[in-house]
């Protein structure tokens, strides 16, 4: 089973891949956490992404577009595979389509006052990537032991930016995959077990 999750900054793509990788045995590969683990290992692409990240800018497609294909050729993926955060422009999505068929499209929809409030509590592992939220995790640390911290394009300013650039690149994505029958769209503005559901019940279906 091949999936995308689409959906603005906040809405759960993260939270949500996690659970249905999980479940179905398929790998989770989130571009956002490929190109965070470069940058800490300190690698050029990273060093090179960094500055975009930070402002809430996009990555250019074709440097994306070659960490994806390295990444699905993996021995982890050939149950399939669940996107989380790509494509995110409309060149992205077309060049996927000479690389893998996709199966369904998963559009997480949240208001935007929701969004932000999940974003600004949001903290991540410096070590291992996890991510909780200060509403339900208020330790300082991870489980894991490591130091937890705010990504720099979580704060505030940077957020509008990235909910400005959301809608004007890839929310024409909506429209994209309506057009080719792929769209489903779920209220991602539920308890966490409610949307998981919700998704279920599309790819199950
Ligand atoms: P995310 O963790 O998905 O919110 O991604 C964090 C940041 O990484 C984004 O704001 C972009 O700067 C960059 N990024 C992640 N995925 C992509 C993508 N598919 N295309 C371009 N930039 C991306």
């Amino acid at each position: 089973m091949k999936l995308i999750f689409l959906g603005p900054p906040g809405a759960g793509k993260g939270t949500q891949a996690i659970k249905i990788a999980q479940r179905f045995q398929i790998a989770h590969i989130s571009t956002g956490d490929m190109l965070r683990a470069e940058i800490r290992e300190g690698t050029k692409l990273g060093m090179e992404a960094k500055g975009l990240i930070d402002r809430g800018e996009l990555v250019p497609d074709d440097v994306i577009l070659g960490m994806v294909k390295n990444r699905i050729q993996k021995e982890d993926c050939k149950n399939g595979f669940l996107f989380d955060g790509f494509p995110r422009t409309i060149a992205q999505a077309e060049a996927l389509e000479n690389i893998s068929a996709i199966d369904y499209v998963i559009n997480i929809e949240v208001p935007v006052e929701t969004l932000i409030r999940r974003i600004s509590g949001r903290r991540m592992c410096a070590d291992c990537g996890a991510g909780y939220h200060v509403s339900t995790y208020a330790e300082e640390n991870c489980k894991c032991g490591a130091a937890l911290y705010q990504r720099d394009d979580d704060k505030e300013e940077t957020v509008r930016n990235r909910l400005v650039v959301y809608e004007r690149s890839t929310k024409p994505l909506i429209d994209y995959y309506t057009g080719k029958g792929l769209l489903h769209t779920v209220n991602g503005n539920a308890d966490i077990d409610v949307v998981d559901a919700a998704i279920r019940a599309v790819i199950t279906q």
